[in-house]
């Protein structure tokens, strides 16, 4: 079974110009969010993040960030 988190509400945001690829997103993630075909990282199903913010500390080029950045 696959387990979702709440739909339409991650904020999960890749920005992929940083992305350099070195992969440390994908391992840390434990819902299998983000996957790589061995060049940058895109997201696979941002419904499985549960916005632990493992692959954002573990990012070393800041390409990933979390939280709403709008109003409200
Ligand atoms: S915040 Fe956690 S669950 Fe979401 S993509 Fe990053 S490591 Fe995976
Ligand atoms: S950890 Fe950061 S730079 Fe490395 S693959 Fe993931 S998003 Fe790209």
């Amino acid at each position: 079974m696959t387990i979702v988190y709440l739909k339409d509400v991650a904020t999960l945001k890749l920005a992929a110009e940083k992305c350099t690829g070195c992969g440390f997103c994908v391992e840390v993630c434990p819902h299998q969010v983000l996957t790589t075909d061995g060049g940058k990282v895109s997201i696979a199903d941002l419904d499985l993040c549960i916005e632990c913010g493992a692959c954002v500390l573990n990012c070393p080029f800041d390409a990933l960030s979390l939280g709403n950045t709008g109003p409200g």
